[in-house]
């Protein structure tokens, strides 16, 4: 339930009223927004009477949240989360990018990325140390020192780092290095490691489960936030339908009704969607269009020869020019995307 504090409510009440709920056994996370305090009681509500909590002093009203999960909802917080990585904010105006290969394959390999997305106005830079691979036998990444490459390159040219996390040991090591914690389709419910990433205060990018519905996600998202992480991103990156002919089905139509729902920021991950090159950029900019706060595109300086998705990987040149692209279609819905100068 959401507790609505009286405006101009003194910190003694606050404190009061929260001390309360937690003595009912409920978690209280408070917001701050737009001058008004509000309690985020959540926990088992069963046997609890909203009249007694409606009745303390300095409470104005309290709401129920009908949905399951209840930090995520637009109920809890009507004010949209803005993520907040070194210069990007996600979630405001400006669409950010995040850009980079695959897996980190070598230091050359992760400079010359850096080089070609940051000009062409990405500002996070991504690639997986540790790698979810479908077989025991490909390239299952570099680990720890591919994040330490990453966080290098990264620091060279002014961006951001995110990169993926796929068990609750790797947590504290990607603390370390890099800016963002990917959580990857294979492990939407892992909740464990949802758990291990609440528990830190680093963004966290939450890729859908390959058969997550939109209510599973929210739920998993709902696991960090319950951690008292509330630096949250969903990432929608394709969903498996009865369709094969591309390899996931991009669930675009989620975008809106994701932020009708929640007031966390929505990324699209074209790439692992379609799964080849030449239909990244439509759906790039069909995302752009759908009201995406940031995108995370595969880049590779030789995509032929990569350790894994090639296929699907832009080069430098193909990389720019989609972001110049990009850039006419954010305009018509009212946002910027790519170098300022040209926002
Ligand atoms: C990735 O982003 O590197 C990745 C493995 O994506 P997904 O978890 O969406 O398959
Ligand atoms: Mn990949």
């Amino acid at each position: 339930m959401v507790v609505v504090m009286a405006p101009g409510v003194d910190e003694a009440q606050v404190e009061e009223v929260s001390t309360r709920l937690r003595l009912m056994g409920l978690q209280v996370h408070r917001t701050d927004s737009r001058g008004r305090i509000t309690l985020g009681a959540v926990g088992d509500l069963g046997a609890l009477d909203v009249d007694d909590v409606r009745h303390l002093p300095g409470v104005q009203d309290v709401v129920r949240i009908s949905v399951p999960y209840k930090l995520a909802s637009r109920a809890f917080r009507s004010e949209s989360t803005l993520v907040r990585v070194k210069d990007t904010v996600i979630g405001g105006p400006h669409i950010a990018v995040m850009a980079g290969p695959c897996a980190v394959e070598s230091e050359e390999q992760v400079e010359q990325t850096a080089v070609a997305v940051a000009r062409a106005g990405a500002t996070i830079l991504r690639g997986g140390a540790f790698k979810p691979r479908t077989s025991p036998y490909t390239f299952q990444g570099l680990g720890e020192e591919g994040m330490k490459i990453l966080r290098r390159v990264a620091d060279r040219h002014g961006l951001a780092v995110v990169s993926e996390v796929m068990d609750t040991s790797h947590v504290a090591i990607a603390e370390r290095w890099v800016d963002i914690l990917q959580v990857g389709a294979r492990n939407m419910q892992n909740f464990a490691l949802l758990r291990e990433v609440g528990k830190t205060r680093k963004p966290v990018l939450l890729k859908r489960g390959m058969s997550g519905t939109i209510e599973e996600w929210l739920m998993a998202a709902e696991y960090v936030l319950a951690g008292g992480n509330h630096q949250v991103m969903l990432c929608e990156r394709g969903i498996r339908t009865f369709e094969t002919a591309m390899r996931n089905t991009l669930d675009l139509s989620c975008v809106p009704l994701l932020h009708q729902l929640t007031h966390l920021p929505v990324v699209v991950d074209p790439s692992h969607a379609v799964g080849v090159r030449d239909k990244v950029p439509p759906m790039a900019l069909a995302a752009v269009a759908a009201g995406a706060d940031a995108l995370l595109i595969e880049v590779h300086p030789h995509p032929e020869k990569a350790l894994s998705d090639g296929a699907q990987s832009l080069d430098p040149v193909m990389f720019e020019d989609l972001m110049r692209r990009m850039q006419g279609v954010a305009l018509a819905v009212d946002r910027t995307i790519g170098p300022s100068s040209a926002s």
